[in-house]
């Protein structure tokens, strides 16, 4: 018999108690699978249009119900009102559109070449669903990662079940939100625990796992999948690097690297964590970011004025906290923040750094904070060789008013995205394919590829009798 595990979800600013959480038994992961796999049967009844038409109600109930939402995301994340309707709720919005206006023609049957040796035959590929999908996800974006993976997976045909992270598990509101279409609620099945709870899911043989998370969370998880031939598609993280070249527009630069560096508290998987700053210019530019950062206001999302959140995780503080450090006892100069402010103690003040080393943590790992590590470089072929030697390699983004030189470098860069001339807007795209390469994960999520992933390919050829 498992013991039953109680989970304390609370406010993440004020720490006080919202509700408790019981983990999933594995009799009532294997009842879930059972109902998941009998509603995958039903569902193939339906065609694409059908499917995308139940998704436009669901789309219709979080536009009408956004900020009842916005404010259940805030409580759980600590994250400001505009984080969490810009990037979760907008971003939701804007994906279940482009998925409903695209998906009939993307997952369309579609007749292919046949060669002269096969002639007279006909070639057919069709896009079927996988049966009952896992997506498992992280407390960063707890609304969009939910939304955007579990409708994606259904349009594509799939049934669904959905892990949130334990730290953000929103009870309740993602049930509430598929009830608008009593399909989807059917097929789409949200289940609350820890990493025991997930390793359940595992076993119960999904077709595909879908996870975003950390790096060493990840391993462990392809290693369970390996022994089971589960494919599994990995979002990990990354260490994303701004080049900021000489010809560019100071002001409006600066105020990307806030943007990039700072949204969400930096707490996105693609939040600019290396800022490279061509030599000739780079008092100038430090000057003005350090302007730019010192007039933020760090503050609780329901206080309106907030433009930087909490950081959600205790233990991600304590990783911000031990990498300023490490760089501070290394020699670096914290121009700017480098500690917690507020009486709760959650919250971290935007902090620039100069003088990184290639020894200090925060050169190489992920901060996941509003910290930004800012380097000086003085040529387009050593920028591209320093900043490509991360481990990771998400996305990225290039600044120049030299639109070639912008487009050979963004080639150049090992990575899954580049933006040019702005920043984290290749994700903000739902028709651009989201993923990484390195330690950064594998696999697509977003666009015709992203929608792909959820099915699988039959081939067909036909002969005449
Ligand atoms: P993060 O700190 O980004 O949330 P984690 O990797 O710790 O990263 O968690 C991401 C998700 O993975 C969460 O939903 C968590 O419960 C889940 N998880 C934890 N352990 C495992 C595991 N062994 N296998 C699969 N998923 C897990």
């Amino acid at each position: 018999m498992n013991q039953a595990v109680a989970i304390n979800v609370n406010d993440a600013i004020t720490e006080s108690p919202l509700y408790n959480l019981q983990e999933t038994s594995e009799e009532q992961v294997n009842a879930l699978f059972a109902a998941c796999r009998s509603a995958h049967q039903d569902l193939r009844k339906y065609t694409v249009a059908e499917r995308c038409h139940e998704v436009h109600k669901v789309l219709d109930y979080v536009l009408q119900n956004r900020d009842h939402i916005a404010a259940r995301i805030c409580e759980e994340t600590g994250k400001t009102l505009t984080d969490a309707v810009v990037s979760e709720i907008l971003g939701v919005l804007d994906n279940l559109e482009w998925n409903i206006d695209n998906a009939p023609k993307i997952l369309k049957d579609q007749t292919v070449h046949t060669p002269i040796t096969l002639m007279g035959k006909k070639s057919r590929v069709y896009h079927e669903s996988l049966g009952t999908v896992l997506v498992i996800a992280p407390w960063n974006y707890p609304f969009h990662i939910a939304m955007t993976f579990m409708m994606s997976a259904f349009i594509a045909g799939n049934s669904v079940v959905f892990k949130p992270s334990e730290l953000t598990p929103m009870q309740g509101l993602l049930e509430e939100i598929l009830e608008a279409s009593p399909l989807i609620r059917n097929s789409v099945k949200v289940v609350y625990g820890t990493g025991v709870t997930a390793q359940r899911l595992v076993a119960a043989r999904p077709d595909k796992i879908f996870f975003t998370g950390s790096c060493a969370t990840g391993r462990k998880l392809l290693k369970q999948a390996a022994d089971m031939l589960i494919p599994v598609d990995v979002e990990l993280g990354g260490k994303d690097q701004m080049i900021v070249f000489e010809d560019v527009n100071i002001k409006r630069t600066t105020a990307g690297a806030v943007w990039g560096a700072l949204t969400n508290a930096g707490q996105s998987c693609t939040s600019v964590e290396r800022l490279y700053v061509h030599d000739s210019i780079y008092d100038e530019f430090v000057t003005e970011l350090k302007a730019q950062f010192d007039a933020l206001v760090v503050n609780a999302g329901d206080k309106g004025d907030a433009d930087i959140g909490a950081i959600t995780a205790d233990f991600q503080l304590d990783i911000i906290k031990r990498h300023v450090e490490d760089a501070r006892s290394k020699g670096a100069t914290i121009l700017t923040g480098g500690m917690v402010t507020g009486d709760q103690g959650k919250f971290y003040l935007p902090t620039l750094i100069t003088d990184v080393t290639d020894d200090m943590l925060l050169a190489s790992e992920e901060t996941f904070g509003p910290t930004l590590p800012v380097f000086r470089f003085s040529t387009e072929k050593e920028v591209i060789e320093t900043s490509n030697q991360s481990e990771f390699g998400l996305s990225a983004s290039v600044w120049s008013k030299d639109l070639d030189r912008a487009d050979r470098v963004a080639r150049a860069l090992v990575c899954g995205a580049v933006s040019i001339n702005n920043v984290m807007l290749t994700e903000g795209n739902p028709a651009l394919p989201f993923g990484g390469t390195r330690s950064s994960g594998f696999g697509r999520a977003k666009g015709a590829e992203g929608l792909l992933a959820f099915t699988r390919s039959k081939a067909i050829l036909i002969d005449k009798q």
